[in-house]
Parts: structure tokens; sequence; C-alpha cells
């Protein structure tokens, strides 16, 4: 785990003063007025998350449609108004929203595409049926659910063996956020990609070269499992030759 969480300085003088504006202008989220000021948040929390998504740390790739930001309270309404002050995990996607949070940079993380559907409108304001502030809470204890820029990510949710999430000492931040982005159901996801990833490789050196961008999250065994599956022939011992190979190229 190369960082714990995202520090307060991410967020330039620049960057937040771009967002003030995009606050107090009339156009929506989605308005292409603001696509200046959201490149330079992503780039920054980018260099901050060291690549990686706020909630499932897998890399995302800088690129339309990988890399997407997410707002941690929710900005928009949705869902039936009866519910939007329960405290129970099931009606939590719905929400009265917070759009005087739309704009604060602190409420943004970036995330992948998966985590972002996933966690949707899910609200996690700790007490939904008191009113909201009219500021930006940043205290840790408000949020049932790991906020990138206050809580430490291995206190909350421990990675084995690069693929399974578990909630540290059974964090219940840890527990929801890997509840309500499915973080379980990676290791399967995962799984899938590669063997797409390796379908039509004719080599087993060029399998394991397609799924090396893969290493540095989920590690060589998921490779080696995959590279096998697809070369049913080749021993497991020369798989793992052959990935020895790699390693010493890519330490060189
Ligand atoms: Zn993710």
């Amino acid at each position: 785990m190369d960082y714990e969480m995202v520090p307060f300085e991410a967020i330039s003088a620049e960057i937040a003063l771009d967002f003030e504006a995009a606050a107090v202008s009339v156009r929506p989220w989605s308005s292409t007025a603001h696509a200046a000021a959201k490149t330079k948040l992503k780039s920054a929390l980018l260099a901050f998350q060291k690549g990686r998504c706020a909630y499932c740390r897998r890399f995302i790739r800088d690129e339309v449609g990988h890399l997407e930001i997410d707002h941690i309270l929710p900005k928009a309404s949705f869902g039936d108004p009866l519910d939007w002050g329960s405290n129970d995990n099931e009606l939590r996607k719905s929400t009265a929203g917070y759009p005087a949070f739309t704009f604060v940079p602190f409420n943004l993380a970036l995330t992948c595409k998966r985590c972002n559907n996933k966690k949707g409108t899910y609200d996690c304001r700790v007490d939904r049926s008191a009113a909201a502030s009219s500021f930006y809470n940043l205290d840790s204890q408000f949020y049932s659910w790991l906020h990138p820029y206050l809580d430490s990510y291995p206190e909350h949710i421990t990675l084995v063996e690069g693929m399974i999430y578990q909630a540290t000492l059974g964090s219940a931040k840890g527990s929801r956020v890997i509840e309500v982005c499915r973080l379980d159901k990676l290791a399967a996801v995962e799984r899938l990609a590669a063997q797409v990833k390796t379908k039509n490789a004719r080599a087993i050196g060029k399998a394991i070269g397609l799924l090396l961008e893969m290493v540095d999250h989920y590690g060589w065994d998921l490779i080696a499992d995959v590279v096998q599956e697809r070369f049913p022939e080749a021993s497991m011992d020369y798989i793992w030759k052959r990935i020895e190979a790699f390693k010493v190229a890519m330490t060189d």
C-alpha cells in the first residue's frame, strides 16, 4: 500500500480557486465550462493517489471512460423522499443529495468507473435524520464510509494477496466500501479480464507480457494461473520459469 490517504495539499490554491469559481457559476457539474478545473483536479489526484482508485486501489488508466470523479456525498437527489432521512443501509441510495458540495474539492475523489458506478448515489453521512450542515464537514466521524482525505485506507481495508479485501479489524467504514463497491467480486472480475486479454495469445511469453500491467496489484500468482489455463499443456514449473525471466528483465 503506497499511500494511506490523500493529503489536503493535493488541493492546491489554484484548484481551490477554480472550483470556487465553478461553484458560483450557474452551470451544472456536467458543463464543459468546468472541464479545465476537472482536468487539473484529476491530474493532481492521480499523482497523490499514486495512479490508484480511491476505493478499490486498482490502477486506473488516465483515459476517458476509465477515470472518474466520485462525489463522496452525492450531488443530486435520488429515490423516494420518504427514505432520505433513513439511516438504514439498504435505503442509502435514496438521498436528498448535497448540491452545495458539488464543487467542494474535498468532496471529490478519483475512482475507477466500476467503483463510481457501484457507489452511485450512496449517501454516506452517518446520521441522515439530522439536517445537513451548510459547510463541508472534515471530521472523519461524520462519514460512514472511507473518506479518502480523512481516513487511512489500511486502517479500514486490508488487501490480502492483492485481491481479497477485508475490513481491517472489522472496520465499519471498510465493510461499507467493500459491500457497496462489491470489492468481494473484483477477484473474479479481474480474472475474467485476464482470461479475455490472453484469449488470442499464441505463446506463453506473449500471454505473460499481456498481463504484466496487472502484476502490481494482483501479483504473479494470478498471472501464472491464467497463463496455465490458456496453455493447459504447459507445466506450472515451466510457466514459473518464464515468469522469473520476465521479473529479471523488469528489474534490469
Ligand atoms: Zn475502484
